[in-house]
């Protein structure tokens, strides 16, 4: 391995695997994940699918939420002997939503060398393709899985803009669908990734509504793993309105209530209210 094989204390590799599809490795994930004297998996069994494909065969340990704490010593015991480590997750990256942080955490103590290898990351897969703003978004990882608690989280991101990217998984996505209609509005976008990079991908773009008409209308669709985007309430007036749309809702607010002033131009343009009043209250602010 040419990635400080010659120093004393041996190198932390972070290795995204795929997502779904095996084929999703980079040539650097193989060469590394073959070259550790060690590989940290969240479970041996799931990751030998993945190495037999490739023709990996190091030693592995497990490295799982229930074990980390103590695992992650001696993982470093092993760093601080000179083994090579490379800590790998059941799907895409490490410590996003999985196992991997007090061990990262300790390695930096150490003054260890971690090491990235990036690649596949459900979220990232996503919000490539789902023609949402991603500048900015915020990824919130899991929701909570009451609808009560799912709720007020919910809440929490209305007075922020852009895009929010979450997983959601199969037994919940009904009621968690449910509640982003009643805290963000049947017109909001959204995008859904399912299965992706799997035999039954799917990508869905569209409003909420339709994104609930999707999911009741067939239990398939229910099935799998999800990850969704979707719009901000707080517009981004700058980048989403344009120069006319902003043109008419500032000669209407002289006139008009605000709500009003937003309601005839949101109406006449086909374009969601929210963002109109949002720029309204944008510009009026010193
Ligand atoms: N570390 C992973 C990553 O970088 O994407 C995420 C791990 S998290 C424990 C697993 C969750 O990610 C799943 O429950 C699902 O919400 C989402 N996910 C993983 N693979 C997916 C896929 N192929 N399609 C859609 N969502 C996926």
């Amino acid at each position: 391995m040419n990635e400080s094989s010659d120093k004393a204390t041996g190198t932390l590799f972070v290795v995204a695997t795929p997502i779904g599809n095996l084929k999703d490795i980079t040539l650097r994930a193989i060469e590394v994940l073959q070259a550790c004297d060690w590989v940290a998996c969240e479970d041996t069994r799931h990751s030998q699918r993945l190495f037999q494909a490739h023709g990996i065969d190091s030693k592995t340990l497990a490295l799982h939420q229930h074990n980390e704490n103590q695992q992650a010593q001696s993982i470093i015991d092993r760093l601080l002997q000179g083994h090579n480590v490379a800590l790998v997750s059941d799907a895409g990256t490490p410590l996003i939503s999985d196992p991997g942080f007090p061990l990262i955490q300790l390695a930096h103590e150490q003054q260890l060398s971690v090491v990235p290898i990036p690649g596949p990351s459900a979220l990232i897969a996503l919000l490539s393709v789902a023609g949402l703003n991603t500048n900015p978004f915020t990824f919130h990882g899991f929701l909570p899985a009451k609808s009560q608690q799912r709720i007020k989280a919910l809440e929490a991101w209305l007075p922020l803009s852009g895009t929010h990217v979450f997983y959601e998984s199969a037994h919940r996505i009904v009621a968690c669908v449910d509640d982003l209609l009643a805290v963000f509005g049947a017109t909001t976008p959204v995008a859904m990734g399912r299965e992706l990079t799997k035999t039954f991908e799917q990508v869905f773009r569209g409003s909420l509504n339709e994104l609930t008409d999707l999911i009741v209308a067939d239990r398939n669709h229910q099935k799998g793993e999800f990850v969704l985007a979707i719009q901000g309430q707080k517009a981004d007036t700058d980048e989403q309105l344009t120069p006319e749309q902003r043109q008419l809702a500032s000669q209407l607010q002289q006139h008009l209530p605000p709500k009003t002033a937003a309601k005839v131009v949101a109406d006449h343009y086909g374009i969601n209210k929210k963002q109109v009043y949002q720029f309204m209250l944008d510009a009026k602010a010193p």
